[in-house]
């Protein structure tokens, strides 16, 4: 900042895994480089689907779920945005995709760049923040959950009504599962197919990133599964497109990231990797805590790393940026980036080093401890 030269900034506001891989992963990782340095293990192109094993892997990683989920309907990627944004080509072009508003920017602009019309879902407080149902009948349907603003994840009952839309209207619903590893709460479901005939009717993307810190390594997957239905298109048809599409426009993850993958979903792995999600929700509540402790009215961060700040009344959220950058030297994320629902609001993230998580909550406790705002 130009007018406060030698001002430390704290940021609560990128969603950026900010700790080391845990040590099995890593592990993981190097295995993969092993291989690249002898004749006798070396790999080059692999199935553009991804590696036999880890699509093995998934498969199992859902089964434990609760969810049957043939490894020929897995689709290993190289993260989750692309595959939001790529998912729209297998579609028609005159479909109507109905998106969260607020919601994650990419499935609004991937949307519109592919040439649908967008029609937005409010998610209103209500609504525990969750997309309310679209008024007309799209066919695409993006659901994200754990949701990234708001921070909060839908309940058993809120995928039902979704999956039931979806059934009655021939639509398919992208479930973008990219946080669900931040669910703690045993009674929510962590994938769609938790729900009974949603492989008939959703789409589910996975990512790496927020689970095991792969945000630079990049790693995800597409669940596209066989008995998918749409309006026009048969059994099969769906997963047979995006198997032509990833086998077209995609070479495949980097073999080194699928060993690190691997690596996450080995028993080792997942014990570790759900420990430093822990550590990430360890910040989220201390954020929680210390806005509460300013009055501040707040939502989200407890199956989820983001914290939905409600801004004080006369504010909006730009407003409220400048006054928290202003005062307590705190980047946030306004809430109206995300779409005009999200205007009056704010996104907290919850990834960072501890130390500057309580630098930062200190701060806007001691600059803000006396507004008088009502708490949720
Ligand atoms: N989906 C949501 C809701 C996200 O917030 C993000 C990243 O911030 C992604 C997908 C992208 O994840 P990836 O790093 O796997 O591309």
């Amino acid at each position: 900042m130009d007018s406060h030269p030698g001002v430390e900034l704290y940021k609560l506001g990128i969603g950026n895994t900010t700790e080391a891989i845990v040590p099995s992963v890593i592990e993981g990782l190097r295995k993969g480089v092993e291989k690249l340095s002898k004749r006798k293990t070396y790999t080059g192109y692999g199935d553009e689907q991804g590696d036999t094993r880890l699509r093995q892997a998934i498969s199992k990683w859902y089964a434990e779920r609760g969810a049957d989920i043939d490894s020929s309907e897995v689709f290993v990627s190289d993260g989750a945005k692309s595959d939001c944004a790529n998912i729209t080509a297998i579609f028609s072009d005159d479909a109507a995709v109905a998106i969260s508003d607020p919601g994650y920017p990419v499935h609004r602009e991937a949307s519109i760049i592919s040439g649908k019309r967008v029609v937005s879902m409010e998610c209103p407080e209500k609504n525990n923040f969750m997309p309310r149902m679209p008024k007309e009948k799209v066919d695409l349907l993006y659901i994200c959950s754990p949701n990234n603003p708001t921070g909060t994840a839908a309940t058993k009952k809120q995928l039902r009504s979704y999956v039931a839309y979806a059934r009655k209207h021939k639509a398919i619903i992208i479930f973008d599962a990219a946080y669900s590893e931040y669910i703690g709460d045993p009674k929510l479901p962590r994938s769609i197919y938790e729900i009974k005939g949603a492989k008939s009717c959703a789409i589910e993307i996975q990512s790496l990133s927020k689970a095991a810190g792969f945000t630079g390594v990049r790693l995800g997957w597409t669940i596209v599964p066989q008995e998918l239905q749409t309006e026009d298109s048969g059994e099969g048809m769906l997963n047979r497109f995006w198997n032509r599409r990833q086998t077209t426009m995609f070479n495949g993850a980097s073999n080194i990231a699928q060993e690190g993958a691997l690596a996450v979903l080995s028993a080792q792995g997942q014990r570790q990797t759900h420990k430093q999600v822990a550590y990430y929700m360890e910040n989220a509540r201390i954020i929680r805590d210390g806005l509460s402790a300013a009055r501040m009215t707040i939502f989200g961060g407890v199956d989820a790393p983001y914290i939905w700040l409600k801004v004080p009344d006369g504010l909006s959220s730009w407003g409220f940026f400048d006054e928290l950058l202003e005062k307590a030297h705190v980047i946030t994320t306004p809430g109206v980036v995300f779409g005009e629902n999200g205007e009056g609001y704010m996104r907290l993230s919850a990834f960072g080093h501890r130390e500057d998580i309580e630098r930062a909550v200190r701060s806007i406790r001691k600059n803000f401890g006396a507004i008088p705002i009502k708490r949720s």
